[in-house]
């Protein structure tokens, strides 16, 4: 596939990219932190913004309210100085959509900065429905990483919405230094390492009386037992 991004002329050399990870962490579990950790060091970025969504809107509200994921996100990541939590989307009361967390990002870190957005492969393939989701492309590089039990980019290419496939072929690196070179526009593919655990497998175990012990950190499997979430969900 063609190779993209155009080269930002006023870049300066010592800019080193962000990553950002979004998402409900209802809860935060081992799939999240270690995708953030593994992109983080794979591309050698000093920082990922974990975000969570206050009220993601393009799916079913969170089951546990917000100051409850937001206080488990910040028991996942203590000690760990590389993962930084951002409240900018859960102080919200209106809808959280990342086109806006980007354009905030882009005022308080400029123009030149390059962001990295993070998404897990099911979460790209289901990029067309979100809202302006072609200005993402303007505001950060995208990093998928491929999400066990989901198809791959490649494999999914033939069934994706046109406008995606048509993005994806145009912006497709396999050069990470394409992420330091422009402060948005590539896309890029990394392996991590396959971890299939989602929060709706721990919600639906907690639900069951199961323990979801070892698919979470300690900290936050305790903080969910202290307050007794996830008890009386129904996924269906
Ligand atoms: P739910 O099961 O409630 O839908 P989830 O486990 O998918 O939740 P989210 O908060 O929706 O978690 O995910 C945030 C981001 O992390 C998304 O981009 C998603 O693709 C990615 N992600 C979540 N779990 C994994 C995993 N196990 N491996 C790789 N990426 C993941």
């Amino acid at each position: 596939m063609e190779q993209l991004p155009i080269p930002h002329p006023s870049l300066p050399a010592d800019s080193s990219p962000i990553g950002i990870l979004g998402g409900t962490f209802d809860p935060l579990h081992f799939g999240h932190l270690r995708l953030a950790q593994e992109l983080a060091q794979q591309l050698a970025l000093d920082e990922v913004r974990i975000i969570p969504a206050g009220s993601p809107p393009h799916r079913a509200p969170p089951s546990a309210a917000v100051q409850h994921r937001l206080e488990m996100v910040r028991l996942g990541l203590a000690g760990n100085p590389l993962l930084i939590l951002d409240e900018r989307e859960i102080s919200k009361s209106t809808p959280s959509y990342t086109v806006e967390t980007l354009l905030d990002l882009r005022r308080e870190l400029g123009a030149a900065r390059p962001l990295c957005l993070f998404l897990g492969s099911d979460a790209f393939l289901g990029l067309a429905g979100w809202h302006r989701w072609r200005e993402l492309f303007e505001l950060a590089h995208v990093v998928v990483a491929q999400r066990p039990g989901h198809p791959g980019l490649a494999r999914a290419a033939a069934t994706m919405p046109a406008q995606l496939r048509d993005e994806l072929n145009r912006r497709l690196t396999n050069e990470a230094e394409a992420l330091r070179s422009a402060p948005a526009g590539a896309i890029i593919v990394q392996p991590v390492t396959a971890l299939d655990i989602s929060a709706t497998q721990i919600r639906e175990e907690l639900a069951a009386g199961r323990s979801p012990c070892y698919l979470l950190p300690d900290a936050v499997l305790d903080y969910i037992q202290t307050h007794s979430l996830y008890k009386d969900i129904d996924e269906t």
